[in-house]
C-alpha cells in the first residue's frame, strides 16, 4: 500500500494514527483487549510525535508502512487461527514503535561518536533497544496505556514478544534470524488444515520476528513508482549522515557520500544478498500466500538491473580474465563474474567510478521522468540471477547497517535517561553471536 498519498491528505499527516487505528478496528483489537478510543488515539499520536519529522527515511511514513504491511503478511491463509490475538497485537504495536525516535544515524555512526546511547546500551543494538525504550516510556503514561486492560500476564507476555520482535529489527541479526528460519522451513510442520504448526515459544516468535522483518525490509517487494520514492528517502537520510561525516573529518560510510554513490547497484545487491534470500524463505514457509509479493520484487529487482552500466573497472577486470578481444561484455564474461562472492561486490564497490553522478543526483531530485535504460547493459554481477543460500552466508554477516544516534540532537532520549536506564536483554535466543554481526564484509546498507 501506499502511505504517502493518504499521508499527504489526512490532517497534519497523522499516517501512522489513522493506518493503525483503522487496523485495529478492522482486526476488532479495541473490543477484544478493551481499549477505549480516545486512549488509543492518544497512544498512536504521542507515538507518532515521537518519531522526528525531519529526517527522511525513518519517520512516521515508514513506521505506518512497515504496521501495514505487518497487518497484511498476518492474514496470510497459512497463518489462520494459528497465532494468538495478543501474539497479533504484539506484532502490529512492535512495528508502529519499531524505529521510534529514530536520528537518521546508524548505529556505527552512534557507536563511533561515543554518543549516549551507545554509552548506555553498550554498543548494542543501541537504536533497537532506544526505540522500545521510547516505546514503553510513552505506554507508562495512563492517558497512552492501551495495555492497562490486560492481565498481568498478558502484560508481561506482550512486552516480552515486542522487545524480541523490536530487537530482531537490528540488521545484525538478519543472517541469524534467517538462517534459523530456513532450518524452521526445511523441517516445516503443518497441520491438518494445511497451516503452519507452532507448539513452542521459540517458533512463535521466530515467525513473528521474521515476519516483522520482512515487512521493514519490504519496501523492494512495493510497486516500483513506490519502491523508488522509498529508495530517494533512505538515500538522502545516508547521505545527511555522509555529510556529517565529511564535515568531521571522519571516514564516510559506506553509501553515504552523496558525491560517489552508486545507488541503482546498490539496491541489486541489498535484494540480492538480504531482500530476496528473506523473502524467498518467507514465501516458502507460507506458500503461496507470498507468491505475488516474491514475483514483484524480483521485477523489481531487474529494473534496478537494468539501470546498472557496465562499469569501465569491471570490463577492466574482466578482460584481464579473458582472451577475449570484444569489446562487449559477453556472456561468459557476465557469467564469471556472477559466481563471485559478496566480498568481491564490496571491493568493485570502492573501485567504482563516479560516473553515475548525475543519474543520482536525478534520483535525488525526485526526477523520475527519465526512461529506464533497458537495452544499458546489466551490471555484471548481476547477469547470474538469484543468489543462493550460499553466497549468502558466504557474506559472513556481510551487512554493514546499523543506525546511531549523534550527540545531543536527540530530544527524547533526555527524557529517557531521566526515567532510568531500561534492559532489554530478551533477544537472546540461539545465542547470537555478537561477532558475526559486527563482521563489515559488505557494502550494502540497511533499508530499516
Ligand atoms: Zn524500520
Amino acid at each position: 500500500m501506499d502511505v504517502f498519498t493518504p499521508g499527504g491528505l489526512i490532517r497534519d499527516q497523522r499516517i501512522l494514527t489513522c493506518i493503525t487505528y483503522n487496523i485495529f478496528q478492522d482486526r476488532d483489537i479495541l473490543h477484544n483487549f478493551r481499549i477505549p478510543g480516545s486512549t488509543l488515539v492518544n497512544f498512536l499520536m504521542t507515538l507518532e510525535d515521537h518519531y522526528l519529522k525531519d529526517i527522511p527515511y525513518h519517520n512516521h511514513y515508514h513506521a505506518a508502512d512497515v504496521t501495514q504491511s505487518t497487518h497484511i503478511l498476518l492474514k496470510s491463509p497459512a497463518l489462520e487461527g494459528v497465532l494468538t490475538p495478543l501474539e497479533e497485537l504484539a506484532a502490529l504495536l512492535a512495528s508502529c514503535v519499531h524505529d521510534v525516535d529514530h536520528p537518521g544515524l546508524t548505529n556505527q555512526y552512534l557507536i563511533n561518536t561515543s554518543s549516549e546511547l551507545a554509552l548506555m546500551y553498550n554498543d548494542e543494538s543501541v537504536l533497537e533497544n532506544h526505540h522500545l525504550a521510547v516505546a514503553s516510556k510513552i505506554l507508562q503514561n495512563p492517558n497512552c496505556d492501551i495495555l492497562a486492560a490486560l492481565s498481568h500476564k498478558q502484560r508481561i507476555s506482550i512486552r516480552k514478544m515486542m522487545i524480541d520482535m523490536v530487537l530482531a529489527t537490528d540488521m545484525s541479526k538478519h543472517m541469524s534470524l534467517l538462517a534459523d528460519l530456513k532450518t524452521m522451513v526445511e523441517t516445516k510442520k503443518v497441520a491438518g488444515s494445511g497451516v503452519l504448526l507452532l507448539d513452542n515459544y521459540n517458533d512463535r516468535i521466530q515467525v513473528l520476528q521474521n515476519l516483522v522483518h520482512c515487512s521493514d525490509l519490504s519496501n523492494p517487494t512495493k510497486p516500483l513508482e513506490i519502491y523508488r520514492l522509498w529508495v530517494d528517502r533512505i538515500m538522502e537520510e545516508f547521505f545527511m549522515q555522509g555529510d556529517k561525516e565529511r564535515e568531521a573529518g571522519s571516514d564516510i560510510s559506506p553509501m553515504c557520500d552523496r558525491f560517489n554513490a552508486t545507488i541503482d547497484k546498490s539496491q541489486v545487491g541489498f535484494i540480492n544478498y538480504i531482500v530476496h534470500p528473506l523473502w524467498e524463505t518467507w514465501a516458502e514457509l507460507v506458500y503461496p500466500d507470498a507468491q505475488q509479493i516474491l514475483e514483484t520484487l524480483e521485477e523489481n529487482r531487474s529494473w534496478y538491473e537494468s539501470m546498472v552500466p557496465a562499469s569501465p573497472v569491471d570490463i577492466l577486470e574482466l578482460r584481464e580474465g579473458s582472451n577475449e578481444d570484444d569489446d562487449v561484455v559477453d556472456r561468459d564474461q557476465e557469467d564469471d563474474v556472477a559466481d563471485r562472492g559478496p566480498d568481491d561486490v564490496a571491493e568493485q564497490d570502492h573501485n567504482t567510478p563516479h560516473h553515475e553522478r548525475a543519474d543520482q543526483e536525478d534520483e535525488a531530485n525526485g526526477v523520475a521522468d527519465t526512461e529506464p535504460v533497458r537495452d544499458a547493459p546489466s551490471h555484471s554481477l548481476t547477469g547470474g540471477g538469484e543468489p543462493s543460500s550460499q553466497s549468502l552466508a558466504g557474506a559472513g554477516g556481510g551487512e554493514s547497517f546499523s543506525h546511531s544516534l549523534e550527540d545531543g540532537l536527540e530530544p527524547s532520549s533526555q527524557r529517557l535517561r531521566g526515567g532510568g536506564e531500561p534492559t532489554s536483554q530478551s533477544q537472546q535466543e540461539g545465542g547470537e553471536p555478537a561477532s558475526q554481526s559486527q563482521q563489515e564484509g559488505g557494502e550494502l546498507n540497511e533499508l530499516t
